[in-house]
């Protein structure tokens, strides 16, 4: 056996890269177009409430949504190539996803939140590792260029952190038990809640991020904040690990970020009209 006879993949790829390429990008376009509709990010328009970080009227949201869409059909190819190279070398042998009775009806929805839960943390410290000085220019940087993102932005990464966040997910299928239905709950259910976190309008009621619940919940305000300052509330569902590592910002600092605060020269020449 030849040393390429060895590299090469034992099962068929091209099949699962499809449907993978098809799956990302058509949930990705209805999900990100879904949220786009609803907010519209630019001030006095859209659905649900304005939050204390909207940009001005020279935000350009076209030509930002634009600019995330064609970042994030890069990362749409990383996880197609991940999920290519999982069933071409039949490494999804390691993944814990089934299609028959073996665990309780009631173990799909417990999955789901354990799922979220999992990648919350997983992505929590990727967050946090994407921001520490090695990595943040040369790779998160791409992710952050959206200082007012669109919900376009959700999938907008450099192929290296769109590797790793792939990664993360299929990490996740591979400790939690999970039924195919549950996997692709668990996927659109996150891509939702992605979305709306990059969307640039809050839809939970007034005083949501200071309500017991609510507190513990990420919300598009929170992650806004992220991006205009670069730094706090890093979690994606959740903010559990931002309140035990001491990284979150609370509502009532969100709310002293009035929108001309905003500094324009930060905001890249192609979200600017
Ligand atoms: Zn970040
Ligand atoms: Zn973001």
């Amino acid at each position: 056996m030849t040393v390429l006879d060895a590299l090469a993949p034992t099962a068929p790829w091209a099949g699962p890269m499809l449907y993978a390429c098809l799956l990302f990008g058509l949930r990705y376009l209805v999900v990100a177009g879904f949220w786009f509709v609803m907010s519209r990010p630019v001030a006095g328009r859209g659905g649900g409430r304005a939050h204390a970080v909207t940009p001005g009227s020279r935000f350009d949201v076209r030509s930002a949504a634009l600019h995330e869409a064609v970042r994030s059909a890069v990362a749409i190819g990383v996880f197609t190539l991940v999920y290519g190279v999982c069933a071409g070398w039949q490494l999804d042998r390691w993944m814990a996803v089934y299609l028959d009775d073996r665990h309780p009806l009631w173990w799909i929805p417990v999955s789901i939140v354990l799922a979220l839960l999992l990648h919350d943390t997983l992505f929590y410290w990727l967050h946090r590792l994407m921001h520490t000085r090695a990595l943040f220019r040369r790779v998160h940087l791409v992710h952050h260029r959206s200082i007012h993102p669109t919900s376009f932005a959700a999938y907008c990464f450099h192929p290296l952190e769109a590797l790793l966040e792939g990664l993360a997910v299929l990490a996740v299928f591979c400790i939690v038990p999970m039924h195919l239905g549950a996997m692709l709950a668990f996927e659109t259910i996150g891509l939702i809640y992605n979305c709306y976190g990059h969307c640039g309008r809050e839809f939970y009621p007034v005083g949501w991020g200071s309500h017991p619940l609510g507190r513990w919940l990420n919300s598009s305000s929170n992650h806004a904040h992220h991006h205009l300052r670069g730094s706090g509330n890093y979690g994606l569902y959740f903010m559990v690990w931002d309140h035990l590592m001491g990284t979150a910002v609370e509502q009532n600092a969100l709310q002293q970020d009035a929108p001309d605060t905003v500094p324009m020269e930060l905001l890249p020449d192609s979200q600017m009209v």
